[in-house]
């Protein structure tokens, strides 16, 4: 999942040491330095979305499993020609597996997400009537929907706030940014969703996505570009 929005430019200025930027030490301060974060990503992604093509939450459902280890932009090139072939849940349903497969081979593991998505099709088909169902504990029983998929399709298509979606960028920067101090998706989703307040926690997840692809990326992240360096204590901020 992605956002297609560009950020505001910010000016580039020399980087604060970790060491010198001060920790919030109350509840206080730790309120006030999260709101300073929100604030910063609506001024950087107002409007931050999911950036995968789809008309309803059906096509959300397929085209987020084919985005597991795949760009966004290569699952936009293969959904159109996909949802033509299938035009309908049935017709996932009914298709042979190996011939799936072969539609969606460039988005990778290929085998599996077509196993997954017809697994989804029958489902939805025969357990909820034809409907991707609208809550997570729903959601999470339909094959390729782990909670990740589900927060995803719940937010973006039905634009509830079931849980924060987390993917590699927000896994990364909720750490960078001392929201939480887990490594598991799992428990980090648990940590956001008790700090963040529950209506921003489908917009954080994109605006997060967004942040870390353009200024706190992986690598090297761009802390002289980024208006949170002054309360980022980060140990792997680039100083130069
Ligand atoms: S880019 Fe990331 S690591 Fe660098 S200052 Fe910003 S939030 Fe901190």
């Amino acid at each position: 999942m992605a956002v297609t929005q560009t950020a505001v430019v910010t000016p580039v200025h020399p980087v604060t040491p970790p060491k010198k930027v001060k920790r919030p030490r109350s509840a206080a301060e730790r309120k006030a330095r999260l709101e300073q974060i929100l604030a910063e990503f609506d001024r950087l992604f107002p409007a931050a979305t999911c950036a995968l093509h789809h008309r309803n939450a059906w096509e959300l459902l397929v085209a987020t499993i084919l985005s597991a280890q795949c760009t966004d932009e290569r699952v936009n090139k293969v959904t159109p020609e996909l949802f033509k072939k299938y035009p309908t849940i049935e017709a996932v349903a009914n298709a042979p597996q190996e011939e799936v497969a072969d539609d969606i081979r460039s988005t990778g593991f290929f085998n599996n997400k077509s196993k997954s998505i017809i697994g989804a099709a029958r489902k939805i088909l025969t357990e909820f009537n034809g409907r991707v169902p609208n809550t997570i504990q729903e959601l999470l029983t339909v094959p390729g929907a782990a909670r990740k998929t589900a927060n995803v399709v719940l937010g973006t298509a039905y634009g509830i706030a079931s849980g924060v979606v987390v993917d590699t960028h927000v896994q990364r920067i909720a750490r960078r940014l001392d929201l939480t101090k887990n490594d598991d998706p799992v428990k980090i989703e648990q940590d956001l969703m008790k700090v963040l307040p529950q209506d921003r926690w489908v917009l954080f997840s994109h605006q997060t996505i967004h942040f870390g692809r353009q200024i706190c990326i992986a690598r090297k992240p761009r802390c002289a570009n980024c208006p949170l360096d002054p309360i980022c204590y980060a140990k792997d901020k680039t100083l130069v």
